[in-house]
């Protein structure tokens, strides 16, 4: 027997009726791309949403079609974030950190046909389309996503000359639409992965996936998103939904910050300051920055600042960035993890009741855990062949999840089985789950280390060499050995004016991590690689390192 409650769709389109309806004065502010503060609220987003649907339509978007954004944290981006796929359509961020040649690839393969973009990504557009003209052959208008007071001068000449100017297109539509009923699994976002192996690959989240997404990570366990809180996701929303936070910040009415173009710690930290942030969100090398501010300001006490979390995700949390932020703000580290293919959020770190009365040192063991899953996410880990291992802490295979808001196939893919034989998802991750559920990164499946038949984390060395107080950033990569097959090697970044020796960080090692552990060799460098999305780039590394040998 069926039960007898209403089968409501669950649509992007509710978030944001609701917040119009709700909260329609609850403020957006964002540090325009054009320079000042702009700020608007959940009522106006919801009217300029409308309008930019009509304009839309009028450009002949239909249900189905995509339309490919490269722009930042704005209230542009939101409006896109809103009307597009409440239109039906499929609103396909790209990240503009990707090679050309990846970004001129998505927008092939999601069949743009309308490109919104950035003033500052006007020149980049215009150098992809030069370079790859067939890529760009289905995309019918480009829109910039400003005023016409700050269109560029001219863009005659470009491949732009054409663009239209996002406040003209809009500026004469009316502010409500007669949004569609969609059945809940229509397609409303699409983002690719960068693609450190093989082409970008899109992962097409559902109205239905969106929503459980945002309304898991508004919970107390999760990311705790209130009415109280002033939110300001540094993550960007051209990567992976900014994890969700356009969404459930308008879902429970959550003032939003949004950072624009200036990804400078002194802007994240006038923001904090000017906005009264509570939580904000960023990968490990966003808070470095915001730190090294701090301390080029002579460090001000900003122990009385409102900020009660920062959640860090997207690579390893160090226990020494996670103690840094909670003393010089008196704030918690909030450790999570996910991926592109989970929406992103699959677990945030809390503590349990039983944690309270620890020591502060078996407090950061857990803190630096990557969390437990939500309701909503399970969780395995397998060895090569597929068996399930203990969940006690210690084994550790390849992660796989399984969930309303985890990935079944890839964008246009989907004759291509992604999933195991109980529908899990292998995350190209390797981890421990310990009995109460905390899940630990141990590596990524490609950098770990395979030393004389046993396995050696590259995170853990990592977090341990980052503790000494010479080092910037470090990274480990495994290099050949005749008879260890890999053995490791430290890099390492030193902090500007330190000059640290070998023997300084194999010193402060020492003790630290199992003998066998030591790295083979370390070696300082003046600037470490970033990927798309702010991690240390190991390939680039490898590459780098590729002819390197142990002298002893
Ligand atoms: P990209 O590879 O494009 O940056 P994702 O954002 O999807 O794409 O990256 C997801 C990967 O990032 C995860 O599979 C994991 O390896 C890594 N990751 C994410 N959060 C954490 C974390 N808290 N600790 C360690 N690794 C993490």
């Amino acid at each position: 027997m069926l039960g007898l409650m209403q089968d409501q769709p669950l649509l992007i389109t509710n978030i944001m009726e609701y917040a119009a309806l709700n909260h329609k004065d609850g403020e957006i502010v964002t540090k325009a791309v054009e320079g000042g503060i702009h700020r608007t609220n959940y009522g106006e987003i919801a009217k300029r949403s409308a309008k930019l649907a009509h304009a839309l339509t009028k450009l002949g978007l239909t249900q189905g079609d995509c339309v490919s954004t490269l722009a930042w944290n704005t209230y542009r981006h939101l409006e896109l974030y809103m009307a597009v796929p409440c239109m039906g359509a499929i609103l396909n961020t790209i990240n503009p950190r990707l090679f050309p040649q990846q970004l001129s690839y998505i927008v092939e393969h999601s069949e743009a046909k309308i490109l919104f973009m950035d003033l500052t990504f006007v020149p980049l557009v215009d150098k992809l389309i030069q370079a790859f003209p067939d890529q760009f052959s289905a995309v019918k208008h480009m829109v910039i996503m400003t005023d016409r007071a700050h269109m560029p001068a001219s863009l005659s000449g470009t491949a732009l000359e054409n663009a239209l100017c996002y406040e003209e297109l809009i500026e004469a539509e009316e502010d409500t639409y007669d949004w569609p009923k969609l059945d809940e699994n229509t397609a409303a976002g699409l983002c690719y992965t960068s693609g450190t192996t093989g082409e970008p690959k899109g992962a097409l989240y559902s109205h239905r996936s969106t929503v459980l997404h945002s309304l898991s990570s508004c919970s107390k366990d999760s990311l705790g998103i209130s009415k109280d809180d002033t939110v300001m996701p540094i993550v960007p929303m051209f990567h992976v939904n900014a994890w969700g936070t356009p969404y459930n910040t308008a879902m429970s009415g959550s003032k939003l910050v949004l950072p624009g173009a200036d990804m400078t710690g002194e802007n994240f930290y006038n923001l904090i300051k000017d906005e009264g942030c509570t939580i904000s969100l960023g990968v490990p090398t966003i808070w470095l920055a915001l730190l090294q501010h701090v301390n080029s300001l002579g460090d001000p006490d900003c122990t009385q600042l409102p900020i009660q979390s920062f959640v860090i995700g997207g690579s390893a949390a160090a226990p020494s960035l996670i103690e840094s932020l909670e003393k010089t703000f008196n704030a918690a580290a909030v450790h999570a993890w996910g991926m592109t293919e989970t929406s992103p959020l699959g677990s945030v770190n809390r503590q349990l009741a039983k944690h309270v009365n620890l020591t502060d040192s078996e407090k950061m063991a857990i803190k630096v855990k990557q969390g437990r899953p939500p309701f909503g996410v399970e969780m395995k880990i397998v060895d090569d062949e597929g068996n399930k291992l203990p969940r006690d802490g210690v084994a550790f295979g390849r992660l796989m999840v399984r969930g309303p808001w985890v990935t079944k196939a890839y964008f246009k893919q989907t004759d291509h089985n992604i999933l195991d034989d109980e529908d899990y998802f292998d995350t190209g991750d390797v981890s421990t789950l310990d009995p109460d559920g905390y899940m630990t990164i141990v590596d990524r499946s490609k950098d770990v280390i395979k030393s004389g038949g046993e396995w050696i984390s590259s995170i853990d060395l990592e977090n341990v060499a980052l503790g000494q107080a010479d080092v910037a950033e470090a990274a480990v990569i495994g290099i050949a050995h005749p008879k260890w097959q890999e053995r490791p090697l430290l890099i390492i970044l030193p902090k500007p004016g330190a000059n640290p020796t070998k023997d300084d960080i194999l010193g402060y090692l020492d003790g630290k991590i199992a003998k066998w552990w030591t790295p083979d060799d370390v070696v300082f460098i003046d600037q470490m690689p970033h990927t798309a999305t702010g991690k240390i780039q190991k390939r680039d590394l490898r590459e780098t390192f590729k002819d390197f040998k142990f002298t002893t």
